[in-house]
């Protein structure tokens, strides 16, 4: 399959942010619709370099797929993916455990592809986790992903989205963070896939009381030296118990992907 930007139609924008513009476009030719993210000039450690990289190595039925990548004379990339009609988590709140369960395990099985092939996410929240009518979840936006060389690689800088960061890339010199924890950069997106998660539950961003405006200095405090927050009282054991598992302040003992993956949740859901 080969594309031309030339034959794509722009429709409207369908979203952006830090990265760059989505796009929805309309292949002239054969009528498809299409998701074209402009990938903005680098800004700091996010090079569109990377996330291409990535793009190209990624499949999973789990994750947006990219199906070309163009890059114009004056070094300007765009991004041509998969539409996903729905739009992002943003836009849902009280779901039920049923359907939570559901798109959990879509991005679970997204986590555990991208975990298993040395990728971090490093930006998993509920606008960068898209929904189709299909009922699929998948992963996007590598914009700040990063491919680990070595356990050790430093990847605890501060990219991402603060508000889902875990505790330990928050503030990695604070006490009773271990080296282990440093190191276990995977667990960091198992926090922010357990805050999202959570999120969407309850509908509002929950490292805050309800109606708190979510400023910088107090989600910090919160999820740095507050107590993990826990699925509401009136929810099953088995719901409790797993955002419990990906809420553990200490990276090394929170589940990772491939364990959640069985956890009684997901699997007494039909
Ligand atoms: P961020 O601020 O998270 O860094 P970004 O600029 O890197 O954002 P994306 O997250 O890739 O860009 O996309 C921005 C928005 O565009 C998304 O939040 C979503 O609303 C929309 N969007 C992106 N990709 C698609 C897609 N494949 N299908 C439908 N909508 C999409
Ligand atoms: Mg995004």
């Amino acid at each position: 399959n080969t594309f031309s930007i030339a034959n794509l139609d722009r429709i409207n924008v369908l979203g952006s942010g830090n990265g760059g513009t989505v796009f929805k476009v309309k292949d002239k030719t054969t009528s498809e619709i299409y998701a074209l993210k402009k990938v903005k000039e680098n800004i700091d450690s996010t090079s569109p370099g990377r996330e291409i990289e990535i793009l190209r190595m990624v499949n999973s039925p789990y994750v947006v797929k990219c199906h070309d990548i163009f890059q114009n004379p004056s070094g300007e990339v765009s991004i041509l993916m998969e539409y996903m009609n729905l739009g992002t988590l943003e836009s849902l709140s009280g779901v039920s455990e049923n359907q939570l369960a559901l798109m959990a395990r879509q991005v679970l099985e997204g986590l555990n592809y991208l975990h298993e092939h040395k990728i971090v996410h490093r930006d998993i929240k509920p606008a960068n986790l898209l929904r189709s009518s299909k009922e699929e979840v998948k992963i996007a936006d590598f914009g700040v992903s990063k491919i680990v060389v070595k356990s050790f690689n430093k990847c605890n800088s501060f990219v991402g989205t603060y508000a889902y960061m875990s505790p330990e890339r928050l503030d990695s010199e604070a006490d009773g963070v271990t080296e282990e924890d440093k190191s276990n950069v995977y667990a960091g997106d198992i926090w922010s896939f357990g805050l999202t998660m959570l999120e969407i539950l309850v509908g509002y961003y929950p490292m805050l009381p309800q109606g708190q405006k979510p400023d910088q200095a107090a989600i910090i405090c919160a999820v740095c030296f507050g107590e993990p927050p826990k699925a509401p009282e009136e929810c099953s054991t088995e719901l409790k118990s797993f955002i419990d598992c990906c809420l553990r302040k200490k990276a090394r003992e929170r589940w990772t992907a491939s364990q959640l993956l069985n956890h009684p949740f997901l699997l007494h859901q039909e």
